[in-house]
Order: C-alpha cells, then sequence, then structure tokens
C-alpha cells in the first residue's frame, strides 16, 4: 500500500510511524523548513524557545502511552502541576501533570520523523482523484505527481479544502466552515532571569497575553528567554499591525512580568492558523471509498494530545 501524508505535524506523523509500522509505503511531505508544524522551537541568539505548543497534558490512555515512551527516552519531562495565578503570589496547582519536551517541543517532530520518508520544503497544492478509477493522486510543487493508495491531510481546514476543492472529491462542506484563532507570539532573549512565578508560566496574564512562559525553567533554554503569546482578541485586532509597531507593544506589554529584566533580542511570530474554533464530533474524517482521510487538531481537539490521537485515528481507519 502506497500513502502518502500532507502535513508533517504530530497527526501527520504519528499517522506516518502507525501507517509504516503496518508495512505501508509511506511519503510525508510537508511545506515548512523541518518537520513539526505547530511544534515549533526557535533559537534567538544564544537562547532556545519555544514559539508554538508550550506544554502538553495527558488525558487519554493512547497519548499517556506515548509520552510513557517519551518519558523513558528522556525526550520529555513534568514541568510543573499548573501555573500560578496571574498575582504570581499563590500557586494554583491542580497537581495535574503538564509535560513539556527537554530539547523544545520541535524535538519531538525530529524524533517521530527518524526512520520515515519526510520530505520537507515540499508543498502539496492538490490532491485528485481520478473518476474513472477513484485512485488518488497528490501533486507537489516540484511539478511531479504522486499516485497513493490513500491520502491522509493533516493541515489546518482552510488549507486542506484549497488541496481539495477542484480535486473531484466529495466533501463534507460543514468540515470547513471552522475557523482559527490568531496568535501574535513575541520570543524575547533577556540579560539575566525574569521574575516570573515559580511555576515558570502564567495562563490568562492580563488583556494582552493569554500565556507566558519561561523557557529556562522548561529545560528548554540555556540562557534567559521568555515567550509572549498575546490572546485571541488581541491577536486579531493587531494582526495587520506594522510588525514593528507589534514588536514595540508586545514588548511594553510584557515588561512588567520581566522584573529587572531587560530584553536585548526579540523576534515576532504570527501564528495565523493557531487554533480551530470548533471541533469535528469525530477524531477523523474520510470519504466515503476511504481514500482520503481528513486528521489534525481540528478533530480530536485543539491541543498537542488532539492531533496525536487524531493522527492515530487515521491510520487506524486506514488499516482496518
Ligand atoms: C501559539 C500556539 C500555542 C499553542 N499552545 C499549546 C499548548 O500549550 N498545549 C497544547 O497542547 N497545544 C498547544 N497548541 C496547539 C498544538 O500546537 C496543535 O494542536 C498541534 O501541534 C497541531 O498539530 P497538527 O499536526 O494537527 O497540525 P500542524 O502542526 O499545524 O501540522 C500541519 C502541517 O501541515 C503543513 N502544511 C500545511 N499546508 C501544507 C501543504 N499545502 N503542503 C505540505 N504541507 C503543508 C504545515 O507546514 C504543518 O507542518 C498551540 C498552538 C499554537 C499555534
Amino acid at each position: 500500500m502506497r500513502v502518502v501524508i500532507i502535513g508533517a505535524g504530530l497527526a501527520g506523523l504519528i499517522a506516518a510511524r502507525e501507517v509504516h509500522a503496518a508495512g505501508a509505503d509511506v511519503l510525508v511531505v510537508d511545506k515548512g523548513r523541518s518537520p513539526g508544524g505547530r511544534l515549533a522551537t526557535r533559537r534567538v541568539g544564544g537562547a532556545t524557545l519555544d514559539h508554538g505548543a508550550q506544554f502538553f497534558t495527558v488525558r487519554s490512555p493512547a497519548f499517556a502511552k506515548t509520552v510513557d515512551d517519551w518519558r523513558e527516552r528522556g525526550l520529555v519531562h513534568v514541568w510543573n502541576h499548573g501555573f500560578s495565578n496571574p498575582d504570581g503570589d499563590a500557586p494554583d496547582g491542580d497537581s495535574y501533570p503538564r509535560y513539556v519536551a527537554t530539547g523544545g517541543m520541535n524535538s519531538l517532530a525530529k524524533d517521530l520523523a527518524v526512520g520515515l520518508d519526510v520530505r520537507c520544503s515540499t508543498m502539496a497544492f492538490a490532491v485528485r482523484r481520478d473518476a474513472e478509477t477513484g485512485n488518488v493522486s497528490v501533486a507537489i510543487d516540484d511539478g511531479t505527481s504522486h499516485d497513493a493508495d490513500a491520502v491522509i491531510v493533516t493541515t489546518p481546514l482552510p488549507q486542506a479544502l484549497a488541496l481539495m476543492i477542484d480535486g473531484g472529491i466529495e466533501l463534507d462542506e460543514t468540515l470547513f466552515r471552522t475557523d482559527y484563532d490568531r496568535t501574535i507570539g513575541l520570543l524575547v532573549r533577556l540579560d539575566r532571569p525574569p521574575s516570573l512565578p515559580s511555576s515558570g508560566g502564567v495562563q490568562d496574564a492580563d488583556d494582552v497575553f493569554s500565556f507566558i512562559g519561561d523557557n529556562v525553567s522548561k529545560r528548554v533554554s540555556a540562557e534567559p528567554g521568555v515567550t509572549f503569546h498575546a490572546n485571541p482578541a488581541w491577536s486579531e485586532a493587531h494582526w495587520n499591525d506594522d510588525n514593528e509597531a507589534l514588536v514595540a507593544q508586545l514588548a511594553t506589554a510584557g515588561q512588567p512580568w520581566l522584573g529587572d529584566a531587560t530584553i536585548v533580542e526579540r523576534s515576532l511570530k504570527k501564528w495565523r492558523l493557531a487554533t480551530p474554533r470548533s471541533i469535528w464530533p469525530d477524531p477523523c474524517w474520510t470519504t466515503a471509498n476511504g481514500k482520503v482521510i481528513m486528521a489534525g487538531d481540528a478533530f480530536a481537539g485543539p491541543k498537542i494530545e488532539g492531533a496525536h490521537n487524531s493522527g492515530l485515528a487515521a491510520a487506524h481507519t486506514l488499516l482496518a
């Protein structure tokens, strides 16, 4: 069986590993320069910062199995058991472990990609179904087309629609009514440690920030570095602001959280498709003939765990 998977984020990589382990010939393509999608880690000077997903929790047995493996191999560790309140004066930990990847979130994607045929900087631009045979193929941006027995599409839904709209594939249009919240992030390298609460992070910090995370506390960075994520309302309202103005506004809003530390370097990251606003009721979606399957965090929950479980569901649907 020849399977093409579009998207090397967590959903695509988990699906790829499962289908590959079952003996299929799997090709994964991703438009990004490296695998991971929203599992993203960036260097700013000597600091290393997660700039997409910040941490994860484990609620389902399927994800727990993967996380146990990651823990045993030293890829993840428990960061804390809940975040301090915005005033930072009283921990509100709920005892539920928050995990982080020791090498940064992107290291999990790199690990999952080992042994797979993952082609990065490779953009799929069409998934087509042959009207006579029902077979599917994926056209990619180097002009080649790859025939497949099945295709698993794990891009965010608006991108998936763009790939399939003219491909003769029967689509459930309600899938594509999902819009996504945006996130504007600012990554800062500091001259000294920030004075964030001892948990290392603050959720729903104030009117601007939905999350502030200390990458040294996460053991991701050797040098002081903090990730600021603006909340969806602020990100939407300021989306079209000039980038320099955005950096200045976010740095000013963030400074009170840093204590005496001074920002020595900064980097802006805008996530247009950060978080799906609604979730499909099933963990993946498939065409009637089973040849095109869609998966990702819009299916099993808008988090790392959801992306993982959706990728797994896509693989199991295909292999059933
Ligand atoms: C700012 C931010 C903060 C977050 N914080 C958390 C958190 O703290 N905890 C948590 O659990 N989750 C968090 N999340 C959510 C989590 O990151 C996602 O749910 C998860 O990573 C989604 O994985 P995915 O595989 O479904 O999608 P993605 O990671 O988006 O993967 C899709 C991939 O498809 C590729 N692609 C798109 N179009 C094409 C194309 N035409 N051809 C080829 N490739 C294509 C993309 O490059 C991408 O790599 C956060 C997300 C963001 C953006």
